[in-house]
């Protein structure tokens, strides 16, 4: 039996077309698609806000701290559970990552612990909607509100999320950033998208998303007019989306809708499945919210029969790939070297990191896919 990967990215020939049709087309950078995939995306999410296609996240990240002013003497909260990126982008301007710890059962930024780390330097707080449930809203916006801060929001994991009642993206936060890396729920290989309501801010990154110059790059390329002359205004970055990866991505966000239903419905196959093992379930959305289940994370408890580490081993042996999201931030070398932070700082974070473990949960798993995950879970753990 082959290996079963734990993410394997949902492309079907209509995404290959749509790609082929591109690069036949004589465009490959920056183009048609890419105005056409930020007006579709900004539809999608149904708010009249504007959308900044970018080559990744992490790019997106970097972009929205800039334009709101993140740079020495500055800090942001940020939860220790998170991929390095959030904290990176913070740190690439000279500003500082402050790290938080978070909630035990929904792994998602702890407000009482970031209210105790707000200091007169920060600025902004960027809370992860962890494996795509959001951060409650309304505590959230309180919290940005009391101690004056702009939300960046890492929504990485949360497209489509709904949070209390409104897509994440359309809460009016400075900024929302989507990535669109292989082994999220919708990709573009590499790629992803701000959004944010603020046409200043929004001007700003499409300006140093290539490299300062003064013109959007649609207006560079696609106007029909004589237009080689430009100036430089900032010392940007190369952060464009191109046309081919817009093009993948127009297919699947027409997709998504069917994908996140496909993974809703792994989720809730797990669900009954290991409803009697020696775990934790992951936390599940609200009334009036939804999950986009980027991920399935098993918290293994102590009476099981095996530890974490073994658990992966396991699994492996029984041909399924597994992943942990995430190693928290505090407990890799940088960051832990450069902040002098330790492991008691997080005691939430530090705990729940030896026993999580992420499952497949992936919209082209077949029915025989998710079957063989169950069974080697329930053959180790029953
Ligand atoms: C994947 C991920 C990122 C980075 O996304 P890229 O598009 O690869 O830059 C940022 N934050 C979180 C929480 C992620 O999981």
């Amino acid at each position: 039996m082959d290996f079963l990967p734990f993410a394997r990215p949902d492309i079907t020939e209509a995404e290959i077309e749509a790609v082929a049709t591109a690069m036949r087309s004589g465009w490959l950078t920056t183009g048609q698609n890419a105005a056409a995939f930020e007006k579709e995306f900004m539809a999608f999410v149904g708010v009249d806000a504007h959308a900044v296609a970018v080559n990744s996240a992490t790019a997106g990240l970097h972009l929205a701290f800039e334009a709101l002013g993140v740079g020495p003497g500055t800090e942001v909260l940020v939860p220790t559970w998170t991929f390095t990126s959030t904290a990176e982008a913070v740190h690439y301007l000279g500003g500082d990552p402050v790290l938080v710890d978070v909630d035990e059962h929904t792994l998602c930024i702890d407000l009482e612990d970031a209210a105790r780390k707000v200091t007169p330097r920060t600025v902004a707080i960027a809370p992860v909607h962890y494996a795509g449930l959001g951060v409650p809203d309304g505590a959230l916006s309180d919290f940005a509100r009391t101690h004056n801060l702009a939300v960046i929001e890492d929504a990485a994991h949360a497209f489509p999320t709904l949070n209390e009642g409104t897509l994440i993206g359309a809460h009016g936060h400075e900024a929302t950033v989507y990535s669109f890396y292989a082994t999220k729920t919708m990709t573009t290989g590499e790629g992803g998208m701000i959004v944010t309501p603020d046409a200043e801010l929004a001007a700003r990154m499409r300006t140093m998303r290539l490299h300062g110059i003064n013109k959007d790059v649609f207006d560079r390329y696609s106007s029909t007019k004589p237009s080689w002359q430009y100036d430089v205004v900032a010392a940007g970055y190369k952060y464009n989306l191109t046309d081919t990866a817009a093009a993948m991505g127009r297919v699947q966000l027409e997709r998504t809708p069917e994908m996140v239903a496909r993974r809703n419905a792994i989720a809730e196959r797990y669900d009954a499945a290991f409803a009697d093992l020696p775990v934790t379930l992951p936390a599940h959305a609200p009334a009036g919210s939804s999950h986009a289940w980027h991920l399935y994370n098993l918290r293994l408890t102590s009476d099981a029969p095996v530890g974490r580490d073994r658990f992966i081993e396991l699994m492996a042996e029984a041909g399924v790939g597994t992943s942990v999201h995430f190693i928290p931030l505090h407990l890799l070398t940088f960051w832990r070297d450069t902040y002098k932070l330790s492991e008691s700082d997080f005691p939430v974070a530090s705990a729940e990191f030896l026993r999580t473990c992420s499952l497949p949960i992936f919209s082209a798993m077949t029915d025989e896919e998710i079957g063989r995950v169950v069974s080697a879970v329930r053959a180790i753990l029953g």
